[in-house]
């Protein structure tokens, strides 16, 4: 498939293509504006994925702005947490990184331009009057009693406003535009407001702060944006989108599309809700690979093909909709299956005594790092007398359905010999410890030439050369399909979402194994390295099973 085919299509695309085509733009420029109040989830890997795709197929740019209007709530720590996830997920963004706090005071200036418009005043209502004053979807509201103060006069409270002559609360700017029109944000909207607080990027220069409304359009404005692409909630207030950008001065006329976010099974999408789950310990930090962060997904083995691809499959339409974890479960299979190196790992692990191996020998065998991609080449495998293999992969007695090792047959060892075993030993609780089996010595890469039919394949690790480590399987969080609807999403917590298991053995070469990426640990699912600080221990995450778990538990 060439390039241009590979492309996704959605409406938004096919917007772009007949504004191109009918040379309402010569060139596409797109942003992605996030609140640095949070770490950015995967809902946000959607949006990042279609205005910076747009970018890259159109041969357009995309902005990374910064939506810095709120300084209590922000934190440069996420301004640096985003950029990472961003360029992690193979985007660039054009030129620097803007905030909206490079316009504030082009906004102040655009605010004034308004008040002298007749179109803006400083208003005194407290919050109580303001809500009564305001109505209700059914009522129409009414003009507050400021409405019709005179420029002058609005230019000086203004003024005092910006001088901090004035308390937060006690008065707000707003856009005089229609206290009876059904859409509630047009119902003279507050453009400004007092706030003494400490901004990240313009520290204590401000005390007045625009509002969310006022600064996005405008910023899209001045930064030229064509299309600027944001989710549903926003629809209606489209209206003051347009009614900013219709009356100042501003030097383009960017237009808003809506699309609808993306919400997965089993997860919250809500940066304030994933924040409650950080502030309460609930889980280990905003990168706790049960998170649907990015910097979680990432810590957890997942890779930027496959988030994007995720973000391909799901598409972009207005419709609302919940995807199914088994869809991004599947993104994230499917490339680790072509292309993460094998290596072997016993979580549960047993000792396997071969009796007719010599005591003294250490073999290097050679294994496949990939089963079809010749390319990954191979790895040197220790193996001896003593090994350990899966405890479940060890009955005495089993029926034909169990193809793994059982008393008097014969299993192969991956990538080693065809091994039958003879007998075992029990701790007191009757948990064998020990398998002890004879190894048949020309079958390394070879069937068995007495006829012996091995029942299947198992792994193992060397019992003197392997290597401890800790490993964490991860389950869902939340043990209902949609914890945002429940009153409290603490009921629903998911009290098994991480098991941690300390008596792992694994294969040498693991000890070179890289943070965040993943291996296939044979038969056991995907697993990468922790990505944290822990000394000499080795603690690996992991990043999915091997089959689809989840399509099961659903129904
Ligand atoms: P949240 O509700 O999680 O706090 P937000 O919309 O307040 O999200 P922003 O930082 O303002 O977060 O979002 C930046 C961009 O990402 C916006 O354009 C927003 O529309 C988009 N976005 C946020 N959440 C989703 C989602 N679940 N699906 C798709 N796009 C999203
Ligand atoms: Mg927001």
């Amino acid at each position: 498939m060439s390039e241009a085919e590979n492309r996704p299509t959605n409406f938004i695309r096919q917007i772009i293509d007949t504004d191109l085509a009918n040379g309402k733009h010569n060139s596409v420029q797109t942003r992605f504006p996030p609140e640095p109040n949070g770490f950015l989830h995967i809902g946000h890997a959607k949006a990042i994925c279609l205005n910076f795709g747009i970018a890259q197929d159109y041969n357009g740019l995309c902005n990374l702005r910064f939506d810095d209007t709120n300084p209590e709530k922000e934190d440069i720590n996420y301004v640096h947490a985003i950029k990472k996830d961003v360029q992690w997920l193979g985007f660039e963004w054009a030129g620097d990184i803007h905030y909206s706090s490079d316009y504030f005071e082009k906004l102040h200036g655009y605010a004034v331009e308004l008040i002298e418009k007749g179109l803006a005043y400083v208003d005194f209502l407290d919050s109580l009057q303001a809500r009564e004053y305001r109505g209700t979807l059914n009522k129409p509201g009414k003009n507050s009693p400021y409405r019709d103060t005179s420029v002058e006069e609005n230019l000086a409270l203004f003024a005092k406003m910006r001088n901090g002559e004035f308390k937060e609360g006690e008065c707000s700017l707003r856009a005089k535009i229609d206290m009876s029109s059904s859409f509630m944000c047009m119902r003279d909207p507050i453009i400004y407001r007092v706030r003494f607080a400490h901004h990240h990027q313009t520290g204590d220069k401000w005390c007045i702060y625009p509002m969310y409304d006022f600064t996005h359009c405008l910023s899209d404005a001045i930064e030229g944006i064509t299309h600027s692409i944001c989710t549903l909630e926003f629809q209606d207030n489209r209206r003051l989108y347009d009614w900013v950008i219709e009356n100042v001065s501003v030097p383009a006329t960017p237009h808003q599309y809506e699309f609808s976010r993306l919400n997965l099974e089993y997860t919250l999408m809500s940066k304030r809700k994933l924040n409650t789950l950080v502030e309460e310990n609930l889980v280990d930090g905003w990168d706790d690979p049960r998170m649907p962060t990015i910097a979680a997904f990432r810590r957890r083995g997942y890779t930027p093909a496959s988030m994007r691809e995720f973000a391909k499959r799901i598409g972009v339409t207005k419709m609302e909709n919940t995807v199914e974890m088994s869809v991004l479960e599947a993104c994230i299979r499917e490339d680790l299956n072509d292309n993460a190196p094998r290596a072997m790992a016993v979580l549960d692990p047993i000792k396997l005594v071969i009796e007719n191996y010599p005591e003294d020998k250490l073999e290097d065998l050679i294994v496949k790092n990939h089963p079809s991609n010749e390319e990954q080449g191979t790895r040197i495998v220790p193996f001896s007398r003593e090994l350990y293999i899966e405890a479940e992969d060890f009955r005495e007695e089993a029926n034909k359905k169990y193809k793994r090792l059982v008393i008097d047959k014969a299993v192969r060892l991956r990538g080693a010999y065809v091994v039958t075993a003879t007998r075992c030993e029990k701790n007191e609780q009757g948990n064998v410890t020990t398998v002890y089996c004879n190894y048949l010595a020309d079958t390394l890469g070879k069937n068995p030439s007495d006829g012996t039919k091995p029942k299947g394949v198992i792994h193992w690790v060397d019992a003197s050369k392997s290597l401890n480590a800790t490993v964490r399987l991860y389950d869902r969080l939340f043990t209902v399909a949609n914890p945002a609807a429940e009153q409290d999403f603490h009921s629903v917590m998911n009290s098994g979402s991480l098991v941690t298991i300390k008596t792992a053995k694994v294969e040498p070469s693991l000890s070179k194994a890289k943070a965040e990426v993943a291996f296939q640990f044979e038969r056991q699912g995907y697993f990468c390295l922790d990505n944290h600080e822990h000394g000499d221990e080795l603690v690996f995450n992991r990043t999915v099973g091997l089959r689809d778990t989840w399509a099961k538990i659903s129904k």
